[in-house]
């Protein structure tokens, strides 16, 4: 982050504004912790602050300090484009384009507020006036942490605070244990401990709150797991038909895609997920070392992310979405065997 413009920053921030903060659409862990751990910062100054995300979240993420005080777009919208219209400052987080916020595109482009960008993703969009992007920060909360550190404030960040940014670079690094993970990583969830995180809490809460169902969910998509070897790729598959057999909520499909990348020699790992209502396939991807599925799905998805962890989308149906796959996936035989 320059400083430069973390002095005009501060000078924005000396006096009460009207500040919304926005994650991407679908947020996940990190999106959550790095809107309200930077919500409860900015409250200590009086500001007017409000978290708006695009749509509705997953239950494993419905326990964060100040999850009752977040706006939902879907639901809130004419409530949610007054505050966006009429606000000074709009940090938008953990996302680097501003389609990533799926309804809130145009009045976020049209809002004459400040933007402030502060994400670790790829390629940035140019559309905001002040832009922290650091593709080699484990995550936005990791960003939050030094974002607030370089504003002199480190003595500011209490156990909600703590909590918010350790739930991001905790679900972000996979359980401190993805190659962003560096030794100041683990330096901030130190910190963050003895402000008053409670490592042993937010871990149950995210990880341990699993239903029935979605157990049996995971079941399912591990038997559909396949394996192509010579190509070191593994995929999934879930319908809808199968999301709706096992009563599918929002969030049950995280993290399921890992599992593929967990078998031996495998660096590429996919999975395809249908979604009748929105009338597309998502699809998520990972890798392992150089292999970027940031580039694979921004050429062939329509999508993008981070080297080794991205997501896309497909109009074709499942059928035809995965053969397109297991087609395209013999051009990169080099680079998924290199590696
Ligand atoms: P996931 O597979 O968990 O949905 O996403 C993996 C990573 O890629 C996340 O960091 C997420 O923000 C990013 N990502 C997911 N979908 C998209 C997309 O459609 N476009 C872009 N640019 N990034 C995505
Ligand atoms: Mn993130």
């Amino acid at each position: 982050m320059i400083q430069q413009d973390i002095e005009k920053i501060k000078l924005l921030l000396a006096t009460p504004k009207h500040i919304v903060i926005v994650p991407h659409k679908n947020p996940d862990g990190d999106a959550m912790g790095s809107t309200l751990g930077l919500y409860h910062y900015l409250k200590k100054y009086n500001h007017y602050v409000t978290v708006i995300s695009p749509n509705d979240y997953p239950g494993f993420l419905k326990w964060v300090p100040g999850d009752n005080t977040v706006l939902i777009h879907d639901y809130q919208t004419d409530t949610c484009n007054n505050l966006i219209n009429k606000a000074d400052i709009i940090f938008t987080l953990d996302f680097n384009a501003i389609h990533r916020t799926g309804n809130m595109e145009t009045v976020l482009e049209q809002s004459k507020g400040i933007k402030i960008l502060i994400d670790h993703h790829q390629e940035p969009d140019d559309y905001a006036e002040f832009i922290f992007s650091d593709v080699t920060m484990s995550s936005t909360c990791e960003m939050i942490y030094h974002f607030i550190d370089m504003l002199g404030d480190s003595d500011l960040i209490d156990t909600n605070i703590a909590t918010c940014l350790y739930l991001g670079i905790m679900t972000d690094t996979g359980s401190f244990r993805f190659p962003c993970t560096t030794s100041t990583t683990h330096r901030i969830i130190a910190n963050l401990i003895e402000k008053g995180a409670d490592s042993a809490y937010i871990h149950n809460q995210v990880y341990d709150t699993n239903s029935y169902e979605k157990l049996q969910l995971l079941g399912c998509a591990l038997k559909n797991l396949k394996v192509i070897p010579e190509l070191r790729t593994a995929y999934i598959s879930l319908s809808q038909e199968e999301l709706n057999t096992y009563n599918f909520k929002k969030g049950d499909t995280e993290g399921i895609v890992n599992y593929g990348l967990s078998l031996d020699n495998i660096i590429f790992a996919a999975i395809f997920i249908e979604d009748k209502q929105e009338g597309i396939i998502k699809i998520s991807l990972r890798s392992k070392g150089n292999f970027s599925v940031n580039d694979f799905s921004r050429v062939h998805f329509n999508g993008g992310g981070h080297i080794n962890a991205a997501g896309g989308r497909s109009d074709l149906s499942l059928n035809d979405t995965i053969k397109n796959f297991i087609s395209i996936l013999p051009s990169y035989s080099k680079a998924l065997n290199d590696e």
